[in-house]
């Protein structure tokens, strides 16, 4: 059984790790919560820096209160492209003029879905994992419906096997061989998750882009979980299209908007459906009729979302700054004292590890799996450390590795483990 012996060898592993850690002082640029113990939860809303309130302080001052309108010519009307761009080369793996910054995640799963679907006449279905993200899974429902397709779901556990063997299906996500038997000629789009948002499995964007093309589909990869927290190499992979938040390891803020990549050779092929001046090839023409503009401008609709575009800017200097391996580096030994901590402290309880033991093939946070998560879950809340429940039984634990210590990631297992007792 576990003891003071085992809680003391993981708090000196983790300071020793927090001492050795080259991003350590990060941390400190992100605003203090007052009162939190352990934040465990940036994978779903990352935390404000230090600037961000001084970086909207001047913007009210500065370029909106004071450029007032002009802001519109000067910068604004630029911004989805020029951030766009940014995410690209920081973040995604994406030369320029391929990404634009609007909408929500939703939303862009809508257009970049029907576009998709739309370019692919004579095929009949799209191809999900039954297991993604319910928006994700909601909108490919409603746009095979539109459009009279069926939509097929890749089953991670097609024989119903026990829940032991489930969990290692959840957690291992999808593989090439699922994508193999799943597509065919029939398939207009093929839509996953790169980090799973339940398992934080690393899905293989390469070799599934390779796979569904042999087949003559469409890939489009939802990049939530993944973008600001390991290298995404989109142009590399030869993938066609990419959706991401920047909410959570972006840092951006609640609502704050989506980003969109499609790849440059297929922007003029495909027609998004939701036509707005702001997609138009002349904005201020005001035009009898719509013409989409060229490039990524036709993928946006309406007036750009300037303001929640700020915070993000600042995260995008940190990930720059640190460099997005080092970020990665820094993923996979706080997901791995994590693993570590649950061996020592949660297995003898019985909770079950839902993540990848292979820090390759793992994202920012670790799921572990009990019965009675969800009334452990509002324990901890009410102890001001904070995970999040997903169902049925799930409780995260997401590392944000800009903001999170060692120190931190190994307080929340810790309070796990008092909460079940
Ligand atoms: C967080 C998340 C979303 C969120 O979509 P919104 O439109 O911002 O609400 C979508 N898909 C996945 C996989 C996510 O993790």
């Amino acid at each position: 059984m576990t003891g003071p012996a085992e809680d003391a060898d993981l708090l000196d592993r983790a300071r020793a790790l927090d001492e050795a850690d080259e991003l350590a002082g990060f941390v400190d640029r992100f605003e203090p919560a007052a009162g939190v113990a352990a934040y465990l939860d940036g994978n779903s809303l990352g935390r404000p820096l230090r600037d961000t309130a001084e970086r909207l302080r001047e913007f009210v001052a500065g370029d909106w209160g004071s450029r007032l309108i002009r802001s519109w010519d000067e910068q604004w009307m630029e911004l989805p492209f020029e951030l766009g761009d940014r995410i690209g080369r920081v973040a995604i793996g994406a030369a320029p003029g391929q990404t634009v910054v609007a909408d929500s995640t939703t939303v862009m799963l809508y257009k970049l879905m029907s576009a998709a679907v739309a370019a692919r006449p004579g095929r009949d279905e799209i191809v999900i994992e039954g297991g993604n993200f319910p928006t994700d899974r909601f909108v490919a429902e409603g746009v095979a419906a539109a459009h009279g397709l069926t939509l097929k779901r890749i089953e991670p556990d097609p024989a119903g096997a026990d829940s032991a063997a489930l969990s290692a299906a959840l957690s291992g996500g999808v593989t090439v061989a699922d994508v193999a038997a799943a597509v065919s000629e029939r398939t207009a789009l093929l839509v996953l998750s790169h980090v799973d948002y339940r398992s934080g499995a690393i899905a293989d964007m390469r070799a599934i882009t390779a796979e569904a093309h042999r087949h003559g589909a469409l890939v489009l990869w939802d990049l939530c979980h993944s973008v600001g927290l390991l290298p995404v190499e989109l142009d590399a992979c030869g993938a066609d299209l990419a959706v991401g938040c920047t909410y959570k390891y972006l840092n951006g803020g609640p609502g704050a908007p989506a980003f969109a990549y499609v790849r440059a050779d297929l922007q003029g092929g495909l027609a998004q459906p939701i036509w707005g001046w702001m997609g138009a090839a002349d904005v201020f023409g005001m035009r009898e009729r719509y013409e989409p503009a060229a490039g990524m401008r036709a993928f946006v609709s309406g007036t750009p979302p300037v303001l929640g575009m700020l915070p993000m800017q600042g995260m995008l200097d940190l990930i720059e700054e640190a460099g997005i391996e080092r970020v990665r580096a820094k993923a996979a030994s706080l997901t791995g004292l994590a693993v570590e901590a649950y061996d020592a402290l949660l297995a003898p309880l019985g909770v079950r590890l839902l993540t990848p033991r292979d820090p390759e093939r793992r994202g920012g946070h670790v799921t572990f799996g009990h019965e009675g998560f969800e009334t452990v879950v509002k324990r901890l809340w009410a102890e001001d450390v904070i995970p999040d429940f997903r169902r049925p039984d799930g409780i995260r634990v997401g590392l944000s590795p800009l903001s999170t210590s060692h120190a931190g990631a190994l307080r929340g297992v810790l309070a796990i483990r008092s909460a079940i007792g």
